[in-house]
């Protein structure tokens, strides 16, 4: 599949064009405005966030509010508002840069991005002149905190089959029913609800705090987040006026779906700044603690997890930051000036609806088997709530349920990236399975296209034999989904370790370390579920043969990870973090 200068990158297509030739944004080519920005973020949360970690945590509501103030007088909460509202109308990828900062408290990086994107963005995209003019400005100064209010007790992964109700009665809509779960409901001014009009039509509406017959429940007791506000909010013959829907009846749909696309983006990125901030804290006490008369550093099995951290952060941002660099491109053929601009701005992040679901399965996977790891290196002293690692072990949990369950996201990948490869403007499956197979020369991008041609072999299979019925069969859907996440994050960290080497960056030698223990356990597991995704679709007679075919395609030798690892946490332990910075 060739691209010329014009195109935008499709959604779903990386796995169609040969290894490494696709164009791919890195963190590393980010602009002075964005650095400055997150250079901006990262003194807040270090000089007002970390600070106050235990007062947040003991869910100091008023706390967390005065920041989110602080955080909108530096221009963090404006950062995606157009400036006819109050905002810095500023690109993705700065979001993401500031939000990797955010990251490194849980809990208010969870109120920060409730209020940022799922709270704010449905006024942004779906707002009409009237409603943006006055709600925008006061989100973007933090005058105002939002919350985004769609899931119910009876419906979470089936968050459209909702039964709050809206009627239009002389002029104002009446609401009835309780949502559940709600992040900010503790001490926000405006909700972005979800109600049925006349039972059928999924709509949004703007409700504010003061409006009659809304309220919230207690503070549900959380596992982890413990400072971030989670209430049940209860409509009871909420009166608001008519000009409150948002976006237009029946839009409630496109309107939950398309924000929680944004969500995940953000999800797989927080996710990356978290892991940053782990990883520092256990080098710390790696380095501290002695045992057998060396530190925990000097042994094998803890630089396995130390490297095993860094190549999650690198790995993760590099797809966070690929993904974000073809929807920027996306964004910016779009207008605000035009009628439609807020929904022509939605169209171009729903491209992305695959990688949005990658980014986040792979980050919130990824950022519990660091949290894992961490408590594992600090021992008895991890299970211990005096030392942070139980914290973010506890914390880092709810990544993998909210903004959409990584099973709900791992049928979402498969189902979407098989719809696109149906029609005549179709992704090109079978095309792609057909034609020869041609090796670059570096060893690991030869790798990543060794890796999708089995892929592709497998999901062509599925496609041909079982067509959309292959959804059916959850256990393989998820096998398909696994295999792309796999080949998107083997191919984003290989192609950005590359463009270091290239760009002469001074931790290339890292990247490439990084990039290589990644791809060569991806590719393990990218052979596993190959063939258990054979298994689930051949016929008795035609397993056989297509193990076999998928076991004759040249395979690459193993190379020797201890050594690459070693090198790997020595770097971190000189260091005494994660290096590779864009600020
Ligand atoms: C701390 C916290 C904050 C939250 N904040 C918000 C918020 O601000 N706004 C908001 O609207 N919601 C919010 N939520 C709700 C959250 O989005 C839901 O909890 C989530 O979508 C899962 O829904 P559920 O809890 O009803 O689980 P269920 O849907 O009951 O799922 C239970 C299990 O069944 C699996 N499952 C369900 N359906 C299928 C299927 N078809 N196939 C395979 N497996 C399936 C799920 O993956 C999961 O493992 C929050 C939740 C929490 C815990």
């Amino acid at each position: 599949m060739a691209l010329d200068e014009t195109q935008l990158v499709r959604g779903g297509s990386f796995m169609f064009h040969p290894a490494g030739t696709l164009p791919q944004f890195t963190p590393e080519e980010s602009g002075e405005e964005a650095l400055a920005i997150a250079e901006a973020a990262r003194d807040f949360v270090n000089g007002e966030i970390l600070p106050r970690d235990e007062a947040i945590d003991h869910l100091d509501l008023e706390l967390t509010r005065d920041l989110l103030a602080k955080a909108g007088e530096l221009g963090i909460l404006g950062i995606e508002i157009p400036e006819a509202y109050g905002g810095l109308d500023l690109d993705k990828k700065t979001a993401l840069l500031v939000l990797e900062e955010m990251a490194k408290q849980a809990s208010f990086s969870t109120s920060y991005t409730a209020h940022t994107s799922i709270g704010t963005l449905p006024i942004v995209y779906f707002g009409n002149h009237e409603q943006k003019t006055k709600y925008l400005p006061k989100l973007a100064s933090g005058e105002w905190c939002a919350a985004y209010a769609l899931t119910e007790a009876g419906s979470g992964s089936d968050a459209l089959g909702a039964k709050a109700s809206a009627v239009l009665e002389d002029g104002h809509w009446v609401l009835n029913g309780t949502k559940a779960w709600i992040t900010n409901a503790g001490f926000a001014d405006v909700f972005v609800i979800f109600a049925k009009i006349n039972g059928s039509h999924l709509s949004a509406f703007i409700v504010e705090k003061t409006d009659p017959g809304i309220s919230t429940g207690s503070e549900e007791k959380k596992m982890g987040i413990k400072g971030s506000s989670t209430r049940a909010v209860i409509l009871e013959n909420c009166r608001i006026p008519e000009n409150r829907l948002l976006g237009g009846k029946g839009k409630g749909a496109r309107i939950a779906l398309g924000i929680l696309n944004v969500g995940r983006f953000k999800l797989g990125a927080s996710s990356v700044g978290a892991g940053k901030r782990v990883l520092e804290y256990t080098l710390k006490y790696a380095g501290e603690r002695t045992q057998f008369g060396k530190p925990l550093t000097a042994f094998g099995l803890v630089q396995q997890k130390l490297a095993n951290m860094a190549v999650r952060i690198f790995v993760g941002e590099s797809m966070s930051f690929r993904t974000i660099g073809y929807l920027d491109e996306a964004l910016a053929r779009t207008s605000w000036d035009s009628d439609t601009g807020g929904a022509d701005k939605m169209k171009a992040i729903d491209e992305y609806a695959v990688e949005a679901s990658m980014s986040k399965v792979w980050g919130s996977e990824a950022l519990f088997a660091t949290a894992d790891d961490a408590v594992q290196t600090f021992g008895g002293a991890g299970f211990s709530a005096e030392y942070p690692a139980e914290k973010i072990y506890r914390d880092c949990r709810i990544n993998r349920i909210f903004e959409g369950t990584n099973e709900i996201n791992r049928l979402l990948i498969a189902g979407t990236f098989l719809k696109r490869c149906g029609g005549t403007d179709g992704l090109p499956l079978a095309a792609a399975v057909a034609a020869p197979l041609n090796l670059p020369e570096d060893d690991l991008l030869r790798l990543v296209a060794l890796a999708k041609a089995r892929a592709l072999r497998v999901i062509a299979l599925a496609q041909s034999d079982r067509g959309p019925r292959i959804l059916d069969n959850q256990e393989a859907a998820a096998r398909i989904s696994n295999l792309l996440i796999e080949l998107y994050a083997m191919e984003s960290a290989v192609v950005r370790a590359r463009k270091m080497t290239a760009a002469g960056h001074r931790w290339a030698g890292l990247a490439r370390d990084l990039a290589e223990v990644h791809a060569q356990e991806a590719w393990n597991r990218v052979q596993a579920d190959a063939r258990m995704l054979a298994a689930e679709l051949a016929s008795d007679g035609v397993l056989d043969t297509l193990v076999a075919e998928l076991l004759a395609m040249h395979a690459p030798a193993p190379a020797a990870l201890s050594t690459l690892r070693q090198r790997i946490a020595q770097t971190l332990v000189d260091q005494g973090r994660y290096p590779i910075s864009a600020l």
